[in-house]
């Protein structure tokens, strides 16, 4: 199973050869994995049972990328909390936890470096939230299945994976 960015330059199937049948994909703004929630997240915890439960996926990758807008937004959200989109802003929270910690972490670094490092933390809070979910739980622990993290830089087409 893979999530990906809906940014349509960084298709997964495109970037890593997927043939027909060989990858169930969720893509979303800033490729999110929000925590288990049945009713503010029903669409994506619905897929990840289906992946999980009936498809019997072994592995879970998620994958950020580079100049990805979403994260841009989310390291642009106000201090207040306040919000002026629909629905955008409230989406990429999901990230908060790795907005917060690469401004405490790398307050010195340009804006556009910050992003980069909110890019790849923005990853690993979603592989977290992987974890809210039971079946993905147990899956884990009957080793069954596995998560992996990944991030694509579309410009110098390097793609780094890590284990949570
Ligand atoms: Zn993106």
């Amino acid at each position: 199973m893979v999530f990906a960015c809906a940014d349509s330059r960084v298709c997964p199937s495109v970037v890593l050869n997927f043939q027909p049948g060989e990858a169930f994909t969720i893509r979303n703004i800033a490729n999110m994995v929000p925590p288990y929630d049945q009713v503010k997240y029903a669409g994506v915890g619905s897929a990840i049972e289906y992946a999980v439960i009936h498809l019997k996926v072994q592995n879970i990758l998620v994958i950020g990328h580079s100049r990805c807008g979403g994260i841009k937004g989310l390291m642009s959200l106000k201090e207040d909390g306040s919000t002026s989109t629909a629905f955008i802003e409230d989406w990429v929270k999901i990230g908060l936890p790795a907005m917060k910690k690469v401004k405490a972490d790398h307050s010195h670094l340009p804006f556009d470096e910050q992003c980069t490092k909110c890019e790849k933390e923005a990853v690993n809070v979603s592989l977290a939230n992987l974890k809210t979910y039971p079946f993905v739980t147990e899956g884990l622990e009957k080793k069954s299945l596995k998560l992996i993290g990944a991030h694509y830089d579309f410009v110098t087409g390097s793609f780094e994976t890590w284990d949570p």
